[in-house]
């Protein structure tokens, strides 16, 4: 009898992991092939989701995580949201000081998604509130520095290749082609640097630039302390940045893109400069994506806007 038993145990035991592992089987075959051979992408943020889209081309079906707009250090991911990602190949974050959020994410895909921090490999830098502060706050905004945005592309390719090694040579070929133009870009905005009168620049918005100003050595004034915070500046800060401004005789203010840019035009009026935007490319509108922007697009208005505020 007791060795009925134990045949009967063994047998089902022996018939559950078959079905366990028949249905694993199944669901990874559900993610590999849904109707075309293109990876699946999800990024959380517009410059990944660009990259991934260079570099991948027409083998890569890339979704932008946060609708265009939309508030992205605070973002709570919906259950739709991490449906999705459990349903894609490749999720594609910036890091956890940029999204802390992603966590809970990460922690609910039990299925066959590769993760990629794309931040990997880089030096995060002190924001600009650390002074005086024992715990030092990172800046997590890594791709307004170009060459933080080459790292970020290498770190694309190796997940793209290791999805798909059959097309190795084509992303490679097509990370080196867009480094190539990252670089020019990067010329680009050294030369204006190189060339203008002045070397400071000023925000009166949410503050998101200390990677571009670390780059390029440029002098900066703010009206606000962060990105992530909604604290509005003060008066007395307001008066402080006029006062600068009115000092080094400083032509433009700049104020973030999507945004209304009430700081930045109201000073720009009081002192009767101009106010211009200069992107944080962190989102871009709708409208943007229909009409094709892309990192450089974006960058290179940036650059127009800085050579105006720097001459
Ligand atoms: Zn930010």
């Amino acid at each position: 009898m007791k060795k009925i038993i134990s045949i009967f145990i063994t047998f089902f035991i022996v018939i559950g992991i078959v079905i366990f592992l028949a249905l694993n089987i199944s669901n990874k075959k559900e993610i590999k092939n849904d109707g075309n051979n293109k990876i699946k992408a999800i990024a959380t943020l517009f410059p990944q989701y660009d990259f991934l889209k260079q570099i991948g081309k027409d083998k890569i079906e890339v979704t932008l995580l946060l609708p265009p707009g939309t508030e992205t250090h605070t973002y709570d991911p919906s259950p739709k949201d991490i449906i999705g990602i459990n349903q894609s190949m490749l999720f594609v974050y910036t890091g956890r000081y940029m999204e802390p959020w992603a966590e809970k994410i990460i922690n609910s895909i039990d299925r066959d998604v590769l993760i990629l921090d794309v931040s990997k490999g880089i030096e995060h830098i002190a924001d600009h509130t650390h002074e005086g502060h024992e715990e030092v706050e990172y800046d997590p905004h890594i791709w307004l520095d170009i060459s933080n945005a080459k790292v970020m592309v290498d770190n694309i390719l190796d997940s793209l290749i290791k999805l798909d090694s059959e097309n190795t040579d084509y992303y490679i070929k097509n990370a080196e082609e867009y480094k190539e133009k990252l670089e020019e870009l990067d010329n680009s905005f050294i030369q204006v640097i190189n060339n203008s009168k002045r070397n400071t620049i000023c925000f009166g918005d949410k503050f998101a630039y200390m990677y571009f100003i670390t780059k390029y050595n440029l002098d900066y004034i703010t009206a606000y302390d962060s990105c992530s915070s909604s604290a509005e500046p003060s008066v007395s800060k307001i008066l402080e940045v006029e006062e600068r401004i009115k000092e080094e005789n400083i032509p433009v203010i700049f104020y973030e893109s999507l945004s209304e840019g009430k700081v930045a035009k109201s000073i720009a009026k009081d002192l009767g400069i101009e106010a211009l935007v200069f992107s944080s490319v962190h989102t871009v509108s709708s409208e943007d994506i229909k009409n094709g922007a892309t990192y450089i697009s974006v960058m290179e208005k940036n650059l127009e806007a800085l050579q105006k505020a720097l001459n």
